[in-house]
């Protein structure tokens, strides 16, 4: 079969290589399309340390092709999406119900071969059926949407609560709608005005760009999502953020990056990380299928597996959102 191979931080190729088979308890994909995300921009520069040489890519939908022993939830020909995070289900983290931090997590795309590739083997238990009416390019955003919802669930957004999202690249467009789903008073806030004119266009009420600065009473805000990862990301939170808020931080910061303590006391702020999703697919799938979430004005373009590599490298583009990958 076709896969896009790492072989080593910077080196990509598309090449020849043997179909997978699929263990106990797994069956085969045949991958129809796949999504790019920011992960696997930093494993091919080598910044998210994987086994090399690894096949990438965990945002994909799949025709189940071929069971494995003892697999029989799903029958052949059935379209599904994956839950790309397999976790052990017994550590204390997955008892308490935080199996996103699974102690023995196991990532495809960077511990396991990913979709990035004409077939891949997956546990039955990561997968899960698409509704008809789903399309392909719509349905490949259950998992960066399972990701918002997460921080959402962590943090319920109240209709009177006025809201900042911080970073308007794919993660920040979907948290923002579905806190739009919420409340009418949702800002964003972005150094690309391209993003922010997709911000209005997804809900956002009003937006900050580099220039604009805000009066004390703009500047409050009940709930904030971090979803840049910009290091000074949180010390900007914390500065517009209203006494009591809560600040969800999405995106993980690439380095540390010093906080005003003091503030958070002042404030009284509430600070959550939000690490990926546990079991919010189902809940994502049902938001895109509804059209409660809109996915297609995110994607910024299909491309073959040949152009992986050349988009990788050119992954910080400023007009870049979601691009996907037809296979084969
Ligand atoms: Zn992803
Ligand atoms: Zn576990």
């Amino acid at each position: 079969m076709k896969a896009a191979v790492i072989k080593e931080a910077g080196q990509l190729d598309v090449e020849a290589v043997a179909i997978p088979k699929p263990a106990e308890k797994e069956v085969r994909l045949k991958i129809q399309l796949a999504g790019i995300c920011g992960s696997d921009n930093s494993v091919y520069h080598g910044k998210l340390p994987a086994y090399f040489p690894i096949i990438p890519g965990h945002e994909a939908i799949g025709i189940v092709e071929a069971l494995g022993v003892s697999a029989n939830r799903f029958q052949i020909g059935q379209r599904v999406t994956i839950h790309p995070n397999y976790f052990c289900g017994h550590c204390p983290p997955c008892q308490k119900g935080m199996t996103n931090v699974c102690r023995s997590k196991v990532r495809l795309g960077i511990d396991c071969n990913g979709v990035f590739a004409e077939y891949a083997t997956i546990p039955e238990a990561a997968l899960y059926p698409l509704p008809a009416n789903l399309t392909d390019r719509v349905a490949v955003f259950a998992e960066p949407l399972a990701v918002a919802a997460h921080a959402m669930r962590l943090v319920p957004v109240q209709s009177e609560d006025r809201v900042l999202i911080f970073g308007a690249g794919v993660i920040g467009q979907l948290t923002l709608q579905l806190a739009r789903l919420k409340s009418r008073h949702i800002t964003a806030c972005d150094l690309v005005s391209s993003r922010l004119d997709l911000a209005r266009r997804m809900g956002a009420e009003q937006t900050i760009g580099d220039q604009e600065s805000m009066t004390a009473s703009e500047a409050s805000f009940d709930v904030i999502f971090e979803t840049s990862g910009a290091p000074a990301g949180l010390e900007m939170a914390i500065q517009l953020a209203a006494p009591g808020a809560k600040i969800v931080l999405l995106g993980i910061p690439g380095e540390s990056h010093p906080v005003s303590t003091v503030q958070i006391v002042r404030k009284e702020l509430q600070i959550f990380g939000s690490m990926i999703y546990t079991d919010e697919f189902e809940q994502s799938i049902e938001l895109l299928a509804s059209g409660q979430v809109k996915a297609e004005p995110l994607i910024s373009g299909v491309i073959p597996l040949e152009q992986l590599q050349e988009n990788l490298e050119n992954f910080s583009a400023p007009q870049r959102m979601k691009t996907l990958v037809k296979i084969p």
